[in-house]
């Protein structure tokens, strides 16, 4: 049960989330460079009253606290992502980007904003909660190896020590105020991997002579597939697509080396885990066996994003009250990455989607698309579910 219905109060403060909102818009800085947007955010923070500002963690990244009034209790953290993408915006909107060639064209301004609306409602009512809410401001959610890991480093998740972490993404795929929820993995692990066989060029009419790496790439390439077919548990989920293979440019040689590439997408660890040890061993080995050599580098991305039910539980019950059952569903696991992932794997977390879609207004396009726009509308959901979240886990704990 909600401690209060906040939905009127972020209504009332949207117009000064929209400004925030376009603000950041009109400045996209990239990732790691998001200096003027944390300054942005630390002097907003400071002019709330928000306790314990810090800058400068993990890069550019900003921590807050907010202390409720009812005494002590556990910490729970909420989460922004502040970076913007190298695009040019393509959106005729008077709040366009003032800066060539990059844009927020994921939705990171208005993460920003809407939580600098949450700081600003949860200081208005320190009185009705225990415990401690930290804000945090990350860098860098759209380059590996992100900023999440760096502030986790920086000791964001310490001092004081945080027991539960909630996030939003706003998403343009579902109607502006529509909440969706998912228990379990949200999101893939993501890794690459490139490898350079090594063989020993020579003339393609005399192959006794030469050991070929496009042969042996072949054979690697399908047996890679043997490691979801026949290794991976057929209730679990990976994926290994070779992307690119590079090799030779004539007819009548063989060459001396081929470079082949791709991706690998799991959603558990012993998936992930089993991935990153036999690819390596399958290429390794069949070019061993063919007479060459493989040289492999495997690069570890974002892992998989996991929802704690229990986390989840705050935040369904609160958007069933705060937006009524039909506003509220259950979500997709999707392939893409997100590093809020790291988060999850170090406290009891739940990141859920806010829509911003709005049909009327032609913002339908894709996150990532130069005409990425969101519906600000939108955000008094968002907004008053993660405030009451935050609130009720405290008051529950
Ligand atoms: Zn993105
Ligand atoms: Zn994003």
């Amino acid at each position: 049960m909600a401690t209060v219905n906040l939905t009127r109060e972020f209504d009332e403060i949207l117009p000064v989330v929209v400004a925030d909102r376009r603000h950041f818009h009109e400045h996209p800085e990239l990732a790691f460079e998001e200096y003027e947007t944390a300054a942005y955010v630390a002097e907003r923070l400071r002019e709330l009253g928000v306790e314990d500002i810090k800058t400068g963690v993990g890069g550019t990244g900003v921590t807050g606290l907010i202390r409720g009034e009812r005494g002590d209790g556990n910490v729970v953290m909420l989460r922004a992502d502040m970076d913007a993408l190298p695009i040019l915006e393509e959106n005729a909107v008077d709040y366009k980007s003032q800066v060539d060639g990059k844009m927020h064209a994921c939705g990171h301004d208005a993460h920003t904003a809407m939580l600098l609306g949450v700081a600003r409602i949860l200081m208005q009512h320190k009185a009705e909660f225990k415990g401690t809410v930290k804000v945090l401001f990350q860098p860098a959610e759209e380059v590996p190896p992100g900023g999440a890991q760096a502030m986790i480093k920086d000791g964001a998740l310490e001092n004081p020590k945080v027991d539960a972490a909630i996030g939003l993404h706003v998403a343009a795929d579902m109607p502006a105020g529509q909440i969706a929820w998912k228990v379990g993995p949200g999101s893939a692990g993501s890794d690459r991997f490139r490898v350079v066989i090594q063989g020993r060029g020579g003339h393609a009419a005399r192959p006794q002579a030469a050991v070929d790496p496009v042969v042996i790439a072949a054979q690697a390439i399908l047996a890679l597939q043997t490691l979801v077919a026949r290794e991976t548990d057929p209730m679990d989920s990976a994926v290994v697509s070779t992307t690119a293979v590079i090799a030779g440019d004539a007819f009548n040689v063989i060459p001396d080396s081929a470079e082949i590439r791709g991706t690998v997408r799991t959603i558990s660890t012993t998936a992930r885990e089993h991935m990153a040890k036999r690819l390596p061993e399958i290429f390794t080995g069949i070019a061993q066996t063919m007479g060459g050599s493989a040289d492999v580098t495997y690069i570890q991305g974002y892992p998989s994003l996991q929802n704690d039910a229990a986390i989840v539980e705050f935040v369904r019950n609160a958007a069933i009250e705060l937006t009524g059952e039909d506003n509220v569903i259950e979500g997709k696991l999707g392939l893409g990455g997100e590093d809020f992932s790291y988060f999850s794997l170090e406290v009891p977390s739940c990141f859920f989607n806010c829509g911003t879609r709005n049909e009327e207004r032609d913002i339908v396009w894709g996150h990532h698309h130069p005409r990425f726009d969101v519906e600000e509308e939108g955000f008094v959901n968002g907004m008053a579910v993660m405030a009451t979240a935050a609130m009720d886990y405290l008051n529950a704990m």
